[in-house]
């Protein structure tokens, strides 16, 4: 990994793809940026952001492009990506992806561009995120796939463990109705290209990890 690899992971919320980030971004030695994590750590201090786009994180819908186009520049701009990094949950719209690839082009210059889908239908999708448990450091659990050794406790710093508002049945209905109108035009991109890496999201954790990591020998 010579150059400056940038990794765009896409899957439906619930497809475990902020886990794969988070195993991959360590294996790479790459930063992760998720906009969602951003956004509700900007909640999390009620700063003016925080704020403006608490209502429409626990209703499931998606911030305006400004918001997180903002957050985005500022983190290629940091040290912390310069050899690259691995996006999660950015782009959501092809407005974004179209505003990345311009993003990287310009601080990436011969930058590698990795697109990964994690794969996994929507019956799969309800039927997890009602088990996801989150802490506000960061840390996420899954009941039954991947619990915390102490039942409601966060494992890594020992905090009460919380769904999110966003997690709620109703409301994922919404997120997946929002993902499915957004997630095809971005993937007719790469699929033109030739280059989109898809990987059946629907298996366990390691397993995940073992198919991806099969299908980026040789690309990375
Ligand atoms: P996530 O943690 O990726 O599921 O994101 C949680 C919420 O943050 C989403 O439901 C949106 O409200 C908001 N969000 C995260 N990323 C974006 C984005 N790229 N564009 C617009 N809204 C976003």
């Amino acid at each position: 990994m010579d150059n400056k690899t940038f990794i765009i992971f896409y899957g439906p919320p619930g497809s475990g793809k902020g886990t794969q980030v988070k195993l991959l971004a360590q294996r790479l030695q790459l930063p992760a940026i998720s906009t969602g994590d951003l956004l509700r750590s900007e909640i999390k201090d009620q700063t003016e952001l925080g704020k403006r786009v608490e209502a429409i994180l626990a209703s499931g819908g998606l911030v305006s492009d400004e918001i997180v186009q903002e957050l985005i520049i500022k983190q290629l701009e940091g040290e912390r990506t310069a050899k690259g990094a691995i996006f999660d949950g950015f782009p959501r719209r092809l407005s974004q992806q179209e505003f990345l690839l311009e993003q990287l082009g310009r601080v990436g210059g011969e930058a590698k561009i990795i697109p990964i889908l994690i794969d996994v239908d929507d019956e799969e999708v309800v039927k997890r995120i009602s088990g996801r448990r989150v802490c506000s450091c960061g840390a996420v659990f899954h009941i039954p796939n991947n619990p915390p050794k102490t039942d409601g406790i966060c494992d890594v710093c020992g905090q009460d463990l919380v769904m999110r508002d966003d997690d709620k049945p109703e409301v994922i209905r919404q997120r997946l109705k929002a993902y499915h109108g957004e997630i095809n035009p971005m993937l007719a991109y790469w699929q033109g290209t030739g280059q989109l890496v898809t990987v059946d999201g629907g298996q366990d954790i390691p397993l995940v990890d073992k198919e991806l990591m099969e299908k980026l020998k040789g690309i990375l």
